[in-house]
């Protein structure tokens, strides 16, 4: 019989395409991704030992019968190899081999026999042999190989169906099509077996595969065209379970106030250019784009000295800008090291460290230990706040706000504390942000609220003189469209009258200017809540969003107060003095009541009388108190 191998020629010729395909597009670092490559590896092999062994087999001689044996015994490894490896690829696409190690090693029990009976096979002959001309025959053991080869199909098959659920239907189909493919050649070679079809139906079905699974522009970032989050995690699933990963983070600050600077358009090109740069400086690394202005660099195997080069590279780079022309900008950068697995043991710390946002002001190297505690901290709080929601431990305490023209304290502004028996007080500063990240704030809002609300009406503190009480409200609280609802409750439950709660909310929550946003400030107006601006004059002043927003009072941030005069040493700079001077004139004349924050001296409260300023608060009054010594103290200073 002449063998025609013209279709593993073209077999060939495609498995090189592929081949070319794969390179170019670098591969992810997942172990179905290198499953994939395994078996582009083997087809490769099995295509070119399948053409050898063909022209050897084809015109036999006793001069070239150790490269007849080699070329036979390549292609019969090679060959039964991909099926069992086909399964295994499976196994990892549907990450089945974490959970069944035992029915994985049971599985390759099979394979070992094909190996076993192939390294036998040159005492045995029971695999193949050569009849007296030389030309190649099937042994009577050869039925097994084939036999074992179909059964891992077989099984395959039973396997993708068995499994559909977790891939997406285009991915089954391919890989049900692969499957049947490679049934196809063994029906037509029945009756042609002298043509070798089997290789190029798998390529084909290989080829299908690389296009509909292997395909990585789902795992492409639009923006920045580098691998995503998406791959990344399946990159750090990888890297999780095996040993010298390392993974460098490269975090810019705040991409949604650059976005809003210069607009998306501009601020995308940017990012992309900083993804090249990282690609071109780690070209031997995959790197990704883990949005929000954080990239993750995984490095495989890499030095300690290398890594340390590479921080200082990255840190250099950011000293100067991106971009070009009027879009040039520079911003500082925040580079971590985290080796894997030993530094962080569990996937959901990990993300939680890649989406840490940048904190702190300049460039700076942050340690895997400092990246953790932090993490760790975070981690503490949630926790306190959990327990302090549990037992309703959460204390709100009162700091005075004195009214200028008339020497009485009008309001109080209500303050929330998170105590814990073992870590003492946690500061709002810190529990606050982390209780709206994680939604917990609308609750804590609602026991302060709540808590408030009593607190006015048993203690009938409209005869004590206070007019209201300010509530800080979050931005979460303002997107919260059952909040009405719940202030209404609340309100109704202690007979409370809207006017004696004053909403404060900050300067940075009405940047954003969302509809949701000013639609719940209009249903809280409407019910007759009055509200402040908090914290003004910390950088996100948009005076045509105040004009959409009812507030009535101005809170100036106490920065802008220091500034002009330190309670330390009572001095300051004279340019600070006019801005303070001009803010609250211009606040007075708009027609805002103004009020100043952390008063702290004398000189201070002095400064400010002269400037017109309507109300005070800080700690020259008073530092936040307790509702029982409040109270007292409100009995003396009203009196
Ligand atoms: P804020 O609303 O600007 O509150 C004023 C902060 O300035 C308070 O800090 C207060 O203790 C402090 N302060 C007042 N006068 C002085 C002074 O003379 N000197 C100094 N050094 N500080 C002064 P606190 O209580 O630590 O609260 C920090 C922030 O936490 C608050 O800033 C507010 O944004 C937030 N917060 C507190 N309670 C709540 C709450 O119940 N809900 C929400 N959403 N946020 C809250
Ligand atoms: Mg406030
Ligand atoms: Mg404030």
């Amino acid at each position: 019989m002449v063998y025609h191998f013209e279709f593993d020629i073209a077999a060939l010729i495609l498995t090189i395409f592929m081949a070319v395909l794969i390179f170019f597009k670098k591969g992810l670092v997942r172990h179905a991704n290198r499953v994939f490559l395994s078996l582009i590896g083997l087809i490769f092999l099995s295509e070119l030992a399948d053409i050898f062994s063909s022209i050897y087999n084809n015109s036999p001689s006793p001069s070239t019968v150790v490269y007849q044996d080699l070329w036979n015994y390549l292609y019969l490894f090679a060959h039964n190899a991909l099926a069992y490896c086909f399964m295994v690829y499976l196994f990892f696409l549907m990450e089945f081999v974490k959970k069944k190690k035992v029915a994985m090693f049971i599985l390759s029990i099979p394979f070992a026999v094909d190996v076993i009976l192939l390294v036998l096979n040159p005492f045995t002959k029971w695999v193949f042999r050569y009849d007296e001309n030389g030309h190649y025959v099937h042994g009577p053991l050869f039925v097994v190989l084939y036999s074992i080869a179909f059964l891992y199909m077989v099984f395959s098959i039973i396997f993708v169906i068995q499994n559909h659920k977790y891939l997406e239907m285009s991915k089954t189909a391919s890989l049900m099509a692969f499957l049947f493919i490679s049934f196809v050649p063994v029906i037509v070679q029945i009756f042609v077996p002298e043509y070798l079809l089997t290789l190029f139906f798998e390529t084909i079905g290989l080829l299908g595969i690389l296009f509909s699974i292997e395909n990585k522009d789902d795992t492409i970032s639009p923006v920045t065209g580098i691998f995503n989050r998406f791959a990344l995690e399946s990159a750090l699933d990888t890297a999780m379970d095996s040993e010298g990963y390392t993974l460098l983070l490269v975090k810019i600050p705040n991409l949604n106030y650059y976005n809003k600077m210069i607009g998306f358009v501009n601020m995308n090109e940017i990012l992309g250019k900083i993804s090249s740069w990282l690609e071109k400086e780690f070209m031997m690394y995959a790197c990704y784009d883990c949005g929000r202005g954080h990239f993750a660099v995984v490095c495989d195997r890499i030095g300690e000295e290398e890594i340390e080069k590479c921080k200082k590279d990255v840190l250099e780079r950011f000293e100067k800008s991106w971009g070009k022309g009027k879009f040039s900008l520079s911003f500082p950068v925040q580079v971590g090291v985290i080796h894997l697995p030993e530094d962080v043991k569990t996937m959901e710390n990990l993300q939680m460290i890649i989406d840490a946002p940048f904190d702190g002001k300049e460039s700076a190297i942050l340690d895997a230990p400092s990246m953790i505690a932090k993490y760790e901290r975070r981690v503490l709080i949630e926790q306190l706040i959990d327990k302090a929601l549990t037992n309703r431990s959460f204390v709100v305490q009162y700091q005075p706000i004195w009214n200028s023209h008339t020497g009485k304290v009008q309001s109080a502004e209500a303050l929330c504390r998170l105590v814990d028996d073992e870590y003492g007080m946690i500061p709002p500063d810190e529990f606050i942000p982390i209780a709206e990240q994680n939604g917990t704030i609308l609750e804590i809002g609602r026991i302060v609220f709540e808590e408030v609300c009593r607190f006015y009406q048993e203690e009938r503190l409209n005869r004590l003189g206070l007019d209201y009480i300010e509530v800080n409200l979050s931005v979460v609280q303002c997107m919260d469209r059952d909040l009405r609802r719940i202030f209404d409750e609340i309100l109704d439950r202690y007979s409370l009258d809207a006017k004696h709660i004053n909403l404060e909310i900050t300067e940075s929550a009405t940047a954003d200017n969302q509809k949701a946003l000013v639609d719940t400030i209009d249903t809280l107006r409407e019910r007759g809540f009055t509200f402040s601006l908090d914290d003004y004059g910390t950088g996100y002043s948009n005076i045509s969003y105040m004009y959409e927003m009812p507030f009535s009072i101005i809170k100036v941030d106490k920065s802008i107060l220091w500034k002009a005069m330190d309670p330390k040493t009572g001095t300051g700079q004279k340019s600070a003095i006019t801005y303070l001077e001009n803010t609250i004139r211009m606040l007075r004349d708009m027609e805002y009541s103004v009020l100043v924050e952390g008063v702290e001296t004398m000189e201070q409260k002095m400064l400010l009388e002269g400037l017109e300023c309507d109300y005070f608060q800080g700690y020259y009054f008073s530092k936040p108190i307790q509702k029982d010594v409040f109270l007292d103290y409100l009995r003396v200073v009203n009196a």
